[in-house]
């Protein structure tokens, strides 16, 4: 049985509107039916996720297409100089960067830090090739790539070795920090002044050292650990 909305009185199914105030009779289902198109998708839509080899294929043409480009106009354009090697190098570097990312996923972590480090060092010898002199390659850009690389392999082992959380990668970070911040001081140091010592990268070290202890005491102690995490949400 139905009523008329406006005045209460009881409707036959056969009013089209109300005897009594003609307000107009009308059925919600039959409302929508009338409404062809709904005002919302019934399918929630989403957008395909671009695949890896396609990601892989789009930046290895960006990349191949710059180097090429770079190449020619070196060649057949601004000719003065060898400057499009330090782009192609670059290029090679992006690469190989992208390699574990995109091209070949399988490729273990350490794998690939190590082959990132072997680029990165070949190109920067090449770039000795356009200064005209290599102390500097020698004496800073080679140990230097090495220590970062050797840190990247450490923290990697570090991370995968202890459960992964936020207080590890915080713990290992500042470690890290404080050992990359001395010992690029120490490389730089000994190139320019030829004697080892350290200066800023000592006020780094205190630091980095004290956060570090800091954060073991929390990681060892269970208890510490959950206050901390309770407290900051994670
Ligand atoms: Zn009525």
């Amino acid at each position: 049985m139905s009523y008329c909305v406006n005045c209460g009185v009881e409707l036959d199914a056969s009013h089209k509107s109300c005897p009594l105030c003609n307000t107009p009779v009308i059925n919600p289902k039959q409302l929508e039916q009338l409404i062809a198109v709904p005002p919302f998708p019934s399918e929630k839509g989403q957008v395909e996720l671009v695949k890896r080899k396609d990601a892989a294929l789009l930046l290895s043409v960006v990349l191949l297409s710059t180097a090429v480009t770079c190449g020619l106009l070196n060649v057949f354009v601004y000719k003065a100089s060898l400057w499009s090697l330090s782009i192609i190098g670059a290029c090679c570097v992006l690469w190989v960067f992208m390699i574990p990312l995109v091209i070949y996923t399988k490729l273990s972590a350490y794998a690939s830090l190590l082959l990132d480090g072997v680029v990165v060092c070949a190109y920067l010898f090449m770039l000795t090739w356009l200064t005209k002199q290599n102390t500097w390659f020698w004496g800073i850009a080679l140990p230097i790539t090495i220590l970062v690389t050797v840190l990247a392999e450490i923290m990697t082992f570090l991370l995968r070795r202890f459960r992964f959380s936020f207080l590890v990668t915080a713990t290992v970070s500042f470690a890290e920090i404080a050992v990359l911040c001395v010992g690029i001081e120490l490389v730089l140091n000994r190139y320019l002044h030829q004697r080892f010592f350290l200066s800023w990268s000592g006020i780094v070290l205190t630091i980095c050292s004290i956060i570090t202890i800091a954060l073991i005491t929390i990681l060892s102690k269970k208890r510490l650990r959950n206050a901390v995490r309770r407290r900051l949400h994670f």
